[in-house]
This record gives C-alpha cells, structure tokens and sequence, in this order.
C-alpha cells in the first residue's frame, strides 16, 4: 500500500487527496480487512451487485449501516459524483488513486454508484432518477447485450423500441445484465431505427424493473465468479416506456453507452487491478519471508524471486499508465482507445500476478481464507465483461492505423 501512494505522487496529486487516501487507507485495515474471514467464503456475495447489497446480504443491516456512515462522514460516498451533485468534483487522477487503496480488499466499500451517463438526466428526469439513485435509494443496471449481440451490439442487436403516441414500445431480450433483478431502474439500449442502427438508431431508455412489461428469468445465470447469480436474463414485452423516460437524444444511445464503457467499465478497470495487485503481491512477501523449504525460507529462491520482480513490474507499468491515461482523460483528450488499452492490460497483467501470487503461496493459495482465488477471477472476468480484450485492442489497431 505505501507503494501506492508514492507511485500516485509521481503525478503530483494534490495534498488533499494524499490526505484522501490515508483515510481510504485507514479505513480499508481498521475496517474492512478484519470482515474478509467472514465475507470470503460467504454464499451470499456475487460479482457484479452493487456494493451495498453485497454488504448487506453477507453482514446484515449493522455492518452496512456502519460502513454506509463512514463513507457519508467521510464524503467518500460522493467520490465519483460531480460537484453539482454534492460530490467531492475531484479529477479522474485523483479518483482513480482513491480507489486503488479500497480495491485492496476483497470487501467492498460503499459508494454512490451512479453510472456517468445518468448525468444526461434532464428535467423531471432529475428528481425522479437521477437524485435517488446519487443518494442510493434506487439501484440501476445497464442492458445492452444480447443473446446474439454481444461483441457487436451495433450491427446485431435485436431489441426495437417503435414509438405509438407519446409513448415508446419495447419488444426483445437482454442477456448477462448485471444486477438486472436487484436494480430498481435499467438503462436499455433498443434499435429505434434499423436503417442507422449505430448511427444514430439506437435510443437509450430508463425503464423502471416494475414495469409491467419487464419480465427477468430466475434464477439468474450461474458463472464460476460467486456462488450468488448476479447476471439474468430479461424479456422486454410490449413493454411501454414514456417518451420523457429517454435518456439523452433519440438516436444517441449507442453514444452514450459507449461513453459508459469507456469510464466504468475500462478505465476505471485500472485501480479495481492495481488494489488487488498490490495485496497479491504484499502477500507473497510476506509469505515467502516465512515459508521454510529445505532448511531456506522460499524467498531466498531465485524461482520465487523472479515471479516477485515480475509481479512487481507488472505493478509499476499498469499504474503508470492507468495514472497517465485518467490524467490525459482529465485535460479533455478522447481516451476512448487507450481506456481499452487500461482494460486489457489491467485484467492480463492482473490475472497474470494472481497467478504467481496463488503459485507462491502452494496450496494456501487455493484456499478461501485467501482473497487470491476470488480476484483472480474476478480479474480473469474482465477479459470478458465491459467488451473483450480482442474488441479492445481491434480498437487500438484502428486508432494506430487512421494515424
Ligand atoms: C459476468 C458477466 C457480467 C456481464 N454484465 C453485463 C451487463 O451488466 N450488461 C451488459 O449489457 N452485458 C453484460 N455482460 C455481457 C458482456 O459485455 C459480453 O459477454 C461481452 O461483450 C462479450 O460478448 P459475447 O459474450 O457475446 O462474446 P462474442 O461477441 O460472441 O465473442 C466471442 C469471442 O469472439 C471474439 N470476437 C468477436 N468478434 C471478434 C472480432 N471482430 N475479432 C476478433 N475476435 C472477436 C470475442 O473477443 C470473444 O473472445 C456480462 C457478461 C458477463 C460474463
């Protein structure tokens, strides 16, 4: 963890936000690490439901109440939330250093999880979703893939939304959508003209779970990531959404999940690694110190040594340019291909320091008393989920080749 900070200061964050993370810091030993005996091997937790509920379902009410305090006291709460909102209006650099420390254990901390796009709320759209769910009384998921439409929503996705009076229609089926059961509000994405698709033909629309026309197969999918579903299938049918229930422009959609994507779910990729990187490797020291093999403890192996050094440099290399990007992210620059570039490395580089980490500590490391299993998948899914490493650096290709 002292490695965090100091490689954060090579960007010179700002005094205020060094203070931010020793209290992240603090927070993340005092309070959180004591819970992960219990949370680890716990049934109730699942990849991909909101941070809240996870709490909630392994600790009950007290723990959550206690740890939801402490992010409101603290204002880390609002980490993510702009100014406007009552939130702290730190740049994406200063974010992105804050969170590192909290990834550090694998249980989680609660924030407001609003995703950026809601941020286009406009009007009544504003007290009605908007503010609920920046305070955390409604929870949100967001629906674009497709049993046939996942790497390429653009050109196959199949949902249509057809407008009858002041109303939208919406007919068709998502697939893998994350907390699809537990939110209160989805955001979908649905062709709403054939011939632009991409273009500008597809709308994003806020569609509250308990509309009539939403119905979610249960139970949800299973996956090796937690013993909890977390990801559903969900039918849209003859499902009406009114015309004031679009997010942003008609036509905009594809845009606007883009831009969802290239924060949440690529650059912010990059502390979510870097935290568990940094435990991964913490760990292995100390454990290789203590582990006697032979008469020698095993760090005084050239063969553990060298996965050290390589965990390491796998370490530096991802902050730097997890750092760099949310900095160039933060003077405006169009991060969309290097946010990819962030995504793909911090799950490879992640998955690959895991692994030394699990091998390091033999048959400990495959034990659930350990957070190693658990982040190791948890990072091996993100060479998946958020857009493929393959559709990421096609992306960087593209970029490369245009000049
Ligand atoms: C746990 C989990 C949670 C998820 N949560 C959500 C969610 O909340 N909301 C949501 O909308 N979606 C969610 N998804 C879906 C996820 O975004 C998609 O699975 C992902 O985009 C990949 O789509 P696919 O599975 O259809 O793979 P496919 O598109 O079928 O691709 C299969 C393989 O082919 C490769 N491939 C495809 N096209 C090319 C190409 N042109 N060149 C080279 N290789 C290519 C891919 O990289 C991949 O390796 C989730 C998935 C999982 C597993």
């Amino acid at each position: 963890m002292e490695e965090s900070q100091s490689g954060s200061g090579a960007f010179s964050l700002p005094p205020e936000v060094v203070e931010v993370c020793d209290v992240a810091k603090r927070i993340v030993h005092k309070e959180l690490l004591p819970l992960e005996p219990e949370y680890l091997p716990h049934p109730g937790h699942s990849f991909g439901l909101k941070e809240t509920i996870n709490l909630k379902s392994v600790f009950g009410d007290a723990v959550l109440d206690r740890l939801v305090g402490i992010a409101r006291d603290t204002g880390l709460w609002y980490l993510m939330v702009p100014e406007k909102f009552g939130g702290l209006g730190l740049p994406m650099l200063s974010q992105i250093a804050i969170l590192e420390q909290f990834y550090y254990t694998a249980v989680p901390f609660p924030f407001a999880n609003v995703p950026n796009i809601l941020y286009e709320c406009q009007g009544d759209q504003i007290e009605k979703f908007l503010k609920p769910v920046v305070e955390g009384r409604m929870t949100t998921c967001f629906a674009q893939t497709e049993p046939n439409a996942g790497s390429d929503p653009g050109g196959m996705m199949q949902t249509r939304a057809v407008q009858k009076g002041r109303n939208w229609v919406l007919n068709g089926t998502k697939m893998w959508i994350s907390m699809a059961a537990e939110s209160d509000l989805m955001l979908v994405q649905a062709v709403t003209d054939p011939d632009q698709r991409q273009r500008g033909g597809i709308t994003m629309f806020l569609v509250e779970r308990n509309n009539p026309g939403v119905h979610i197969e249960q139970p949800g999918i299973k996956t090796w990531l937690s013993p909890r579903s977390a990801q559903y299938i969900v039918h849209f049918k003859d499902c009406v959404v009114p015309e004031e229930d679009v997010l942003g422009e008609i036509g905009q959609g594809f845009r606007l999940g883009q831009r969802w994507l290239t924060i949440h779910d690529r650059l912010l990729r990059g502390p979510y690694a870097l935290g568990k990187m940094q435990r991964a490797l913490d760990m292995s020291i100390d454990w290789a110190k203590q582990r006697t093999t032979f008469g020698k403890p095993i760090a005084e192996r050239q063969s553990i040594q060298w996965k050290l050094v390589d965990m390491y440099v796998d370490l530096t290399a991802l902050r730097a340019m997890t750092y760099q990007m949310a900095a160039r992210a933060d003077a405006g620059e169009d991060i969309r291909a290097e946010a990819g570039m962030v995504k793909f490395t911090s799950m490879e580089w992640g998955v690959r320091t895991l692994d030394h980490a699990i091998q390091i500590h033999g048959a400990m490391g495959e034990s659930l008393e350990l957070p190693l299993t658990l982040f190791f998948r948890h990072l091996r899914h993100g060479y998946i989920g958020g857009g493929t490493n393959e559709i990421q650096r096609m992306q960087v290709a593209r970029k490369l080749l245009r000049g």
